[in-house]
C-alpha cells in the first residue's frame, strides 16, 4: 500500500502514527494528485493500492443514506474513511464517489471523536438508544493496522459509557492478539458479512474465507463482545438455495444465540452504473448476467419472486433453529417480512424498533434476547 499524507493533515494524531510506522509521501492535496490519463474502472483498481490521509471537512456522524421506498433500519454512521483494500466484484463503492483511492480522515480523533461524544452524551441524557456503525463507506477493520480507529472506538465506548451499540462490520480475519488488548464490552458488535465459499472465492477478492471470518467471530465472543452476521448480498447461483441455508445452519449451531445481535438478509442490488465498471474490472464475474428489474429506488435487483425464493430457502432454518435470533431484511418491503419471517413490519420505524430493542438489551443486560418471544 502506498501512503500519501496531505500537507494540511500532517499534524493530526492519526497522521503522526502513520509517520512513525510506515513509509509515506507528503502531497499538496488529494485533489491535485496526478492519476494519469486512464479510464475510470482502471482508476478504481489503481486506487485500491493507494491510501490518502486527509483532513475531513464534513460531518463525521450522519444517518445511513438507506434507499427510497424500501424499509431501512435507522442506523447511524460514524464516517472515518472512504474505500476499501479488499475488492468485491459487487462492491457499490466502485461507483459511489467517483473519487478513487482509499481515504482516511486524519482529524478523526480530534474532530470526529469530539462530535461523536456530543451525540452520544445527548442521546444518553434523553435515554435515546443509538445504533452506530463505521462500515458503510469502508470495511470497519480492513484499515485497522494503519489507523487503529476501531480499537480507539472500543476504548472510547468504555470511557464515555453511552446508551449505544457500536457495530464494526467487516470481512477480514481479526486475530486473537487484537481482541486480547481490547476492554471487553457487549455493546460492541463485531459483525461479519458472509457468503458461501462458491461466491466468496469468486467474487470477494482479497477477503479471507468465510471459515476464517467465523473463527474471528469466535474470538470476539471469547473476549466478551457481541457478534452479528450479514447475509448481504445474497447472490443467486444454481446451488444458492442449498448453500445459503447450510451456511446459516452452521452459524446458528455454532454461536450462542444470546450473543448474536442480529442477522441481516439482503439479495444483490446495485445502481445501474455499477455493472459496466464491475464487468470491466472483473471480466470473469457472472453475477450481473442474470435478469434484474429496476426497483423503486432505481437500483437493479432480482424479481421479487426470486428474492423471496432465496429468502424462503432460509426460512426453514430460521424457523427450526433461529427463533430466538433477530433477523431483519436490509431494504425490503412488507411482503418479504410477512412471507419469510412471519412478521408484520410496515415501516422503517418498525424495523428500527426491532433492532433498538436488541441494542437496549445489550446496553442493559449484556445479551440480546431477553425480551424476544
Ligand atoms: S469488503 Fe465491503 S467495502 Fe470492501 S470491497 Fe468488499 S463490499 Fe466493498
Amino acid at each position: 500500500m502506498k501512503i500519501f499524507i496531505e500537507k494540511e493533515a500532517l499534524s493530526y494524531a492519526l497522521s503522526q502514527e502513520i509517520v512513525k510506522n510506515f513509509n509515506y509521501q507528503v502531497i499538496e492535496s488529494y485533489e491535485s494528485f496526478d492519476w494519469g490519463l486512464r479510464p475510470y474502472p482502471d482508476l478504481v483498481s489503481q486506487g485500491k493500492g493507494l491510501l490518502f490521509v486527509m483532513k475531513f471537512k464534513g460531518k463525521f456522524f450522519r444517518k445511513c443514506p438507506g434507499t427510497k421506498n424500501y424499509f431501512c433500519c435507522g442506523y447511524k454512521i460514524f464516517h472515518f474513511a472512504e474505500g476499501c483494500p479488499l475488492d468485491c466484484s459487487y462492491c457499490i463503492l466502485q461507483c459511489y464517489f467517483n473519487r478513487p483511492g482509499i481515504k482516511l480522515w486524519a482529524n478523526v480523533f480530534e474532530d470526529g471523536f469530539k462530535e461523536l461524544k456530543e451525540v452520544l452524551l445527548s442521546a444518553k441524557a434523553e435515554k435515546r438508544i443509538l445504533r452506530i456503525g463505521t462500515g458503510e463507506f469502508a470495511d470497519s477493520m480492513a484499515l485497522e493496522k494503519f489507523c487503529g480507529v476501531s480499537e480507539k472506538l472500543v476504548e472510547f465506548w468504555k470511557e464515555v459509557n453511552p446508551f449505544a451499540v457500536l457495530e464494526l462490520k467487516t470481512k477480514v480475519y481479526v486475530n486473537e492478539d487484537y481482541f486480547k488488548r481490547l476492554p471487553s464490552d457487549p455493546r460492541i458488535i463485531f459483525a461479519w458479512s458472509v457468503n458461501p465459499e462458491e461466491i466468496s472465492k469468486k467474487e470477494e477478492h482479497k477477503a479471507p474465507s468465510v471459515f476464517k471470518r467465523l473463527e474471528s467471530a469466535e474470538l470476539a465472543l471469547k473476549y466478551g463482545f457481541t457478534v452479528a452476521f450479514h447475509f448481504d448480498p445474497i447472490v443467486y447461483y444454481p446451488q444458492a438455495k442449498e448453500n445459503y441455508p447450510a451456511l446459516l445452519e452452521h452459524i446458528l449451531k455454532r454461536f450462542p444465540h444470546e450473543k448474536i445481535a442480529w442477522i441481516s438478509l439482503g439479495t444483490l442490488r446495485y445502481p445501474p452504473e455499477l455493472k459496466e465498471i464491475a464487468e470491466k474490472r472483473f471480466p470473469q464475474t457472472k453475477i450481473y448476467s442474470f435478469e434484474f428489474v429496476k426497483g423503486l429506488d432505481g437500483k437493479k435487483r432480482y424479481f421479487i419472486d426470486l428474492r423471496n425464493e432465496l429468502y424462503k430457502s432460509l426460512a426453514k432454518v430460521i424457523k427450526d433453529l433461529g427463533k430466538d435470533v433477530t433477523f431483519y431484511f436490509c431494504m425490503e418491503r412488507k411482503r418479504s417480512w410477512q412471507e419469510v419471517l412471519g412478521k408484520s413490519v410496515n415501516s422503517s420505524e418498525d424495523v428500527a424498533g426491532l433492532l433498538d430493542r436488541v441494542a437496549e438489551n445489550l446496553c442493559t443486560y449484556g445479551i440480546t434476547n431477553v425480551h424476544l418471544q
